[in-house]
């Protein structure tokens, strides 16, 4: 498989560190609010990701945190902490809080078909952990307490800029128009690893270290639930692009002061779902949930098949007519795959290897799945038998995460019971109908039409069939 890696910047083929085994690592959500469907374009493009990986074969642990505290407003560290928000925001605590949006993110992930990771480990549960890492970060030199804080120094490492996508300007993240500048860092990009002091006095979850009370920083989580549960040298690492700067960025960096050599090979970054005035942000409180969605009358896989539609390593935009158009394709593709027949067939070996080959080019570069998505239709057109089309349709969809044909499946049963309420006699004529247009007499056609349409009915020919409506 052909990947993009943002850390070289190049398109590389993938190749695990073990034979046959990957170590996955994926950013979970900060669970102060329901996850907005930009963020769930991330997941469901990094669930592809896992899907096919799997698909070729090899085996994948997928390991996920869940930001449950430290997650503060500002990138840097300043801003108000977005759990402990939360919490005021619907006069709860913030545990109340945390399990509320954890289980709301898992539910929104089922409706998108998003498989839930291997392991999924909230922050607030290794706590010990990051006591240990951060500890021996500071007797390696790596960090240093100060304001009663503790620091990672980012002037020890030779390479902290590792993505090099970033400016002097983007390292100010603690020193922005009115935010005071922490004058405790020796260096602009240093970053906190654990609170003591924190500015919220109100801080709820707060835990003893060797450093005095207090509670973590959001970068060491992600380091420290990774090494634990897949190793010391990860092979991929997922997040949308917002987290390569400062995120990925400072988990890069302690994670291989702390090792002492390379960590993670290959990071894969989804690129944004914007509006049209500009990126869905959960912070700015304004945004689209699956929920919302459900109440306008979409099924949540439409929205899976419009992301599908689209790169993953290009911005998104959403609009209601966006989502109509992907709708209505969507529809189509399924009564098409509704249509298809039982029949079987023997010696169809090398097409069915051709289709096969074309699913694998499409997502095996990059990940393409708008192209994964035209050998489904290209399998529609090819000439082989209905059963060999229905099982290469279930193939490929266990990457893609449609369920067409469980969508099929339930068009033909709605079929099937609008026409139990098409009187007999009606049905009788639509057969005839078909009949005689199959014979190309089209003014026999043309008179059982009449005749449909005297007893209150019409009959229309798509490509799936007659379609037959009481006026
Ligand atoms: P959060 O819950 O804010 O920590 O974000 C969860 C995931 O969603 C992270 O991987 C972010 O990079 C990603 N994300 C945030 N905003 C967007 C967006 N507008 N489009 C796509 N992904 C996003
Ligand atoms: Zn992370």
């Amino acid at each position: 498989m052909i990947l993009y890696n943002t850390l070289t910047h190049k398109k590389e083929e993938f190749i695990p560190n073990e034979a046959g085994k990957v170590g996955m690592y994926t950013c979970g959500p900060t669970v102060y609010h329901f996850a907005h469907i930009g963020n769930l374009r991330t997941y469901m493009m990094e669930d592809v990701l896992e899907k096919y990986i799997r698909y070729t074969g090899l085996d994948v642990k997928r390991v996920m945190n869940i930001t449950d505290v430290g997650h503060l407003t500002s990138d840097g560290d300043t801003g108000d902490d977005k759990m402990l928000k939360g919490a005021k925001r619907e006069h709860k605590t913030v545990m109340e809080i945390a399990k509320f949006y954890t289980d709301a993110f898992f539910e929104d992930c089922k409706k998108l078909n998003i498989k839930t990771p291997d392991v999924v480990v909230p922050a607030t549960t290794y706590i010990d952990e990051f006591i240990k890492v951060i500890s021996s970060l500071i007797e390696k030199g790596f960090a240093y307490e100060a304001g009663g804080n503790i620091y990672f120094d980012t002037s020890k490492i030779e390479n902290y800029n590792v993505f090099h996508n970033f400016t002097e300007d983007d390292l100010e993240v603690g020193v922005r128009e009115g935010v005071e500048e922490d004058e405790n860092k020796r260096n602009k990009a240093d970053f906190v690893l654990w609170f003591t002091k924190s500015k919220f006095d109100d801080q709820e979850l707060k835990w003893e270290s060797p450093w005095g009370v207090g509670y973590p920083g959001w970068h060491i989580e992600c380091s420290c639930i990774s090494m634990k549960n897949l190793g010391e040298r990860l092979d991929i690492h997922c997040g949308g692009v917002d987290n390569i700067f400062p995120h990925h960025t400072n988990e890069i960096a302690q994670s291989e002061a702390y090792l002492g050599h390379k960590w993670c090979n290959y990071w894969f970054h989804v690129h944004h779902l914007n509006t049209n005035s500009g990126k869905m942000s959960k912070s700015k409180g304004e945004f689209l949930t699956v929920s919302l969605l459900e109440e306008k009358g979409y099924d949540p896989l439409v929205y899976r098949f419009f992301c599908l539609q689209s790169h993953y390593r290009k911005g998104l935009v959403f609009t209601w007519e966006n989502l109509d158009n992907a709708k209505a394709a969507f529809d189509k593709l399924i009564a098409r795959i509704a249509s298809i027949g039982d029949d079987k067939a023997q010696g169809e070996d090398e097409k069915i290897a051709a289709l096969k080959e074309r699913f694998d080019k499409a997502l095996g570069n990059d990940l393409n799945t708008a192209e994964g998505l035209t050998v489904i239709y290209d399998i529609l057109k090819a000439d082989i038998s209905g059963a060999s089309k229905k099982a290469l349709i279930a193939e490929f969809d266990a990457v893609l995460g449609l369920d067409l044909l469980a969508h099929a499946e339930k068009k033909k049963e709605a079929d099937k019971s609008a026409s139990a309420d098409i009187p007999e006699e009606v049905m009788a004529l639509v057969e005839q109908r078909a009949e005689a247009r199959k014979a190309k007499d089209f003014a026999k056609a043309d008179e059982l039409r009449d005749r449909i349409a005297a007893l209150g009915y019409s009959v229309k020919e798509t490509r799936q069939g007659p379609v037959i409506e009481k006026v």
